[in-house]
């Protein structure tokens, strides 16, 4: 599969069945966390990156045939999804063949654009991002392309919330010392009044930034949050679950789900053992494609992740 791929235990969607149709690291934004590594296609121009049918094609054999279960089908991946042109063809067609709700993971910069909303009104959530309460903190650490002003992101929030039937869940990251005191949380907060999401989602970098000098705030960050969201959902935790390959060629199925998704030791070792695969084998394995220069290791706060290498 090139463009469907899990499902992956998500922290707020259960097993969430992906759909990526942007290709590695092609965003309109530059955030200093990323999970994926830093922007190597900086764009904002939106298109079909990839040929449509492919992406109908592979929908349809994943949802007719091979039926794996999942909570949500999610159009996410290695981008902004909203990058891709006829994201709203995708959405109606995968409709035709699903019933499970389907969501899309976005970081909301193209809301102001009435193409775009048009595009999401069908889906049953969206989950956008919003790390700042000014245009100052946004340019600092979601680095966006110059196109994108922060005024018209928070209008397009609004917008969208005014029009859209749908469950809205606007997740902030926060980063120590860049969005975590009480002053900028105020002003996220003001701008959340203006918004009214169905809720608010505080998250932290539990996996390795693109930045290395980006940190998970302290633990005083909490009060903090209590006295100024008062009603949040905290999502900083690790995510539980098990991973799902549709073939037993580990390379291609570790490859594909490490494009989008960053994945700790343990969570390969748990999730491709198997009689015939043993752990030392999996280990061999992954220090083979280090070699190889398609994979990366890293150590992040005692885990140990691996991540796909991208060549610039
Ligand atoms: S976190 Fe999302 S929005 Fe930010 S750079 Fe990465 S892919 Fe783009």
């Amino acid at each position: 599969m090139k463009y469907l791929y899990g499902p992956v235990p998500s922290r707020r969607l259960g097993q969430s069945l992906g759909v990526d149709p942007i290709p590695s690291k092609t965003c309109n934004y530059q955030c200093i966390y990323c999970q994926l590594g830093r922007t190597s296609n900086f764009t904002n121009l939106r298109k079909n990156y990839y040929p449509k049918e492919e992406i109908f094609n592979e929908l349809k054999t994943v949802l007719t045939e091979k039926k794996p279960y999942f909570d949500y089908l999610t159009f996410v991946g290695s981008g902004e999804p909203t990058l891709y042109k006829d994201l709203g063809d995708l959405i109606s067609y995968a409709k035709e063949y699903t019933e499970k709700p389907i969501c899309v993971i976005t970081n909301g910069s193209l809301l102001y654009k009435s193409e775009v909303r048009d595009d999401l009104y069908d889906v049953e959530v969206v989950l956008p991002t919003l790390d700042a309460g000014d245009e100052k903190t946004f340019r600092l650490i979601n680095r966006p392309h110059p196109e994108i002003k922060f005024k018209d992101l928070i209008e397009g929030f609004i917008e969208f919330r005014n029009h859209y039937d749908g469950q809205f869940w606007v997740e902030v990251m926060l980063v120590k010392n860049v969005n975590d005191s009480k002053e900028e949380l105020l002003k996220i907060k003001d701008k959340m009044d203006l918004i009214e999401p169905d809720r608010i989602d505080i998250n932290v970098p539990i996996r390795p930034p693109a930045e290395s000098w980006v940190e998970i705030p302290n633990k005083s960050v909490i009060s903090r949050l209590n006295e100024v969201f008062i009603d949040y959902n905290n999502i900083n935790f690790p995510e539980m679950g098990h991973f799902k390959f549709y073939s037993s060629d580990f390379e291609k199925e570790l490859l594909s789900i490490i494009e989008r998704h960053p994945m700790r030791e343990d969570q390969i070792l748990e999730s491709f053992s198997s009689p015939n695969l043993s752990k030392q084998e999996i280990q061999e394995k992954l220090s083979l494609l280090e070699k190889q220069n398609k994979i990366t290791g890293m150590n992040y706060h005692n885990n140990k992740f691996w991540k796909l290498k991208i060549i610039k």
